[in-house]
């Protein structure tokens, strides 16, 4: 059943196999090797396993003759992911349909990539198994990425384990030569990483966990029973949709100009031009109809979250965690002022990292940003998206909560179930492992799963002691004082009306999240990580109280090593520009790179706080005027914590700017 319903996914993709390109060819780089380098980073960047590039020659056609002038063929593989232990439920569910998941990939990264260079001007076909009319095994041993053995081809990495994708194109680059003899995965260079993304030792490492665990150590951090920073859970306010900052530039709230920007944020840059048809066309399938009859192996809590997390695995969340819906997680009213309901009882939270490597070339404001967000955001629509409809077909009731449609507000959910605590970025929590650089989805079910507890790794501690984030974005949004009692949540709050418009109508680049590039805590901590970043983040996790003399030797030794600067060598990508539907070079380009002189008092721009009691109306649909001057002077409403502590404890009342805005009246 798995299967049938990756397959779905998959015909869902197919439909932008093909395509119109863009009216004016880009201005590329007349290096091929440079173009081959973009493409390639760009595959790896989506998690494809294996890329290489070759030209077509004229066999390789199945039908005998091209349907157009395509020359230069890019081949793509993505290897299976890892089959469940025998007493994991997910095993029956995933045997016989590890191809069936590993082709769902590739025929989205075969999608995206044919999408981009369409983007770029040129003509692009994506082929992928069943659909295409090209040899897909022939294009892989031509372009170096499998080799024939008897009747059959294979990868010398992946054996046969793995999906392949083709695309055709007329866009010319530099081509890969077909394997020699000495590619073989018990190469030196191969065990120890040289020259590769994941080295073949740390492959080794994830491939002893049990499949429901992450491939971070999480079972190493202390649990506790409730989220390290306080909510009065009784006190929050649930907010609509409308409030959301977004929604409001769409509104108008934030004026003209980001409403203009906004509705070209996402598709700014031609890989994300490239794959916004892909993310929208995935919204209608988020509902659907549920089985008559539910299926009686999923009856246990603790077998239905094991089996759950290893299905997120094998379809490629990083972390996973599972909690019950607070009440307030449930957003109020939907877009058109229509009451939202709180449906489901449980939240299956699924964590997308960014990818440190391609973090590490940008600057977190230009114009790759806006990507390394949507890249996050597709691959969780698509993974809990299969997921849900599996779950219905299963007589479960269930509904994936995605960038571009959710019902439930990710921030607490991610704190619920574990993944991590709230940081001085404010609205974003923190994972020990991948620190700040992920993307959640949410899947709400009421199929019994037994939850986890949230986490404890020290976090307040680092934050308290630690300005980078603050220091380091571009618009001064965060603060660089203390934590305050923010609708009932403990925070460090940031002034999400000056991110939102920095990061709507940031004009070299797409998008933003230098707080998340610059932090301390992105870091890689696998086994292809540094020594020092391995042992500092086991310290941290395992040896707390050390925190009072490590956390200030982290914090100045991240400055004084410059992490936080771009490493070229990482700069896979083009910095280009849509305007219009044509793909342009960029008036500019934001090229920053820490600033350790920079003002840190916080004083000259404070943030300002939109409160429930000053949200726009539910169902508000003309703008709704943002007001940064009274946000501002809000500060003085908020209460510390401690003040927070004393009032709950002599049973005063809510405070007034809690109780959010009502609907406006028909
Ligand atoms: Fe500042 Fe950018 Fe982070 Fe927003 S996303 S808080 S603008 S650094
Ligand atoms: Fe916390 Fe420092 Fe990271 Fe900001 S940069 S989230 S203060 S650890």
């Amino acid at each position: 059943m798995l299967g049938k319903v990756a397959q779905q996914y998959s015909a869902y993709f197919k439909e932008f196999c093909e395509g119109d390109s863009g009216p004016e060819k880009a201005p590329v780089p007349d290096s091929l090797v440079r173009r081959s380098r973009d493409i390639k980073g760009a595959i790896y960047y989506f998690d494809g396993s294996h890329a290489g590039i070759c030209k077509i020659p004229p066999r390789a056609w199945l039908a005998g003759q091209p349907k157009n002038d395509h020359q230069f063929a890019v081949a793509i593989s993505v290897a299976y992911g890892r089959l469940p232990e025998a007493d994991n439920l997910a095993k029956q569910w995933l045997e016989g349909a590890e191809f069936d998941v590993a082709h769902l990939r590739a025929t989205e990264i075969s999608t995206c990539i044919a999408g981009y260079i369409r983007a770029l001007g040129f003509g692009a076909t994506a082929h992928v198994a069943g659909h295409g009319g090209i040899d897909l095994d022939r294009i892989a041993v031509l372009a170096g990425i499998a080799e024939r053995d008897g009747d059959q081809v294979r990868s010398p990495f992946l054996g046969e384990h793995y999906a392949l994708a083709v695309v055709t194109t007329d866009y010319a680059m530099a081509i890969d030569s077909p394997l020699g003899k000495s590619a073989r995965v018990n190469g030196l260079k191969y065990w120890l990483g040289i020259n590769g993304a994941v080295s073949g030792r740390e492959q080794n490492r994830q491939s002893k966990r049990s499949t429901h665990l992450s491939r971070y150590p999480m079972e190493q951090v202390k649990r506790v029973e409730r989220p390290t920073t306080l909510i009065i859970d009784d006190e929050v306010p649930r907010v609509p949709k409308r409030a959301n900052f977004f929604m409001r530039a769409r509104a108008g709230d934030l004026g003209e100009r980001a409403q203009r920007e906004v509705s070209r944020f996402a598709t700014k840059h031609p890989i994300t031009a490239g794959m916004i048809s892909q993310m929208q066309c995935l919204v209608p399938h988020q509902e659907g109809q549920v089985a008559d009859v539910k299926s009686p192996e999923l009856s246990d809590p603790a077998q239905n979250a094991r089996a759950l997390k290893s299905l997120a695995y094998h379809m490629g969340a990083d972390l996973v965690g599972i909690c019950e819906v607070p009440r307030y997680a449930w957003y109020s009213h939907h877009l058109d002022g229509e009451p939202i309901q709180p449906y489901h009882r449980y939240a299956i939270v699924m964590l997308i990292d960014q990818g440190y490597a391609t973090m590490e070339g940008a600057s977190g404001d230009d114009w790759i940003s806006g990507c390394q967000s949507m890249r996050g955001y597709l691959r969780g629509a698509e993974i809990a998206g299969v997921m849900s409809e599996f779950l219905r077909r299963k007589g479960c009731s269930a509904r994936p909560h995605t960038q571009a449609d959710s019902d439930v507000l990710h921030i607490p959910l991610v704190l619920w179930a574990g993944l991590g605590e709230l940081s001085r970025i404010g609205e974003l929590v923190l994972n020990p492992y991948v620190g700040p650089r992920f993307k959640s989805v949410v899947l709400t079910t009421d199929l019994p799963l037994e939850v986890d507890k949230p986490i404890d790794f020290g976090l307040q501690y680092f934050c308290s002691n630690c300005l980078k984030c603050a220091r380091e974005c571009p618009v001064n949004a965060l603060p660089f004082g203390d934590k305050v009692m923010f609708n009932a949540y403990e925070i460090w709050k940031p002034d999400v009306e000056r991110c939102a418009r920095y990061r709507i109508t940031n004009q070299k680049g797409s998008a933003c999240g230098r707080c998340m590039k610059t932090c301390p805590l992105n870091k890689v901590v696998s086994a292809d990580g540094s020594v020092v970043h391995r042992v500092g983040t086991w310290l941290g996790v395992n040896a707390r109280w050390l925190k009072p003399v490590l956390v200030p030797l982290a914090v100045f030794f991240d400055d004084w090593f410059g992490y936080g600067t771009r490493n070229s060598v990482k700069q896979w990508w083009l910095n280009l520009e849509v305007v219009d539907g044509v793909c342009v070079i960029p008036k500019a380009t934001n090229e920053r790179d820490i600033d350790i002189t920079r003002d840190t008092s916080g004083k000259k721009t404070p943030v300002g706080y939109y409160s429930a009691s000053v949200m726009p109306q539910p169902n508000a649909r003309g703008s709704v005027p943002a007001n940064h001057k009274g946000a501002v002077e809000r500060a003085a409403e908020l209460e510390t914590v401690e003040e927070a502590k004393q009032r709950i404890a002599r049973g005063g009342e809510r405070p007034a700017h809690y109780i959010p805005t009502l609907s406006i009246e028909d």
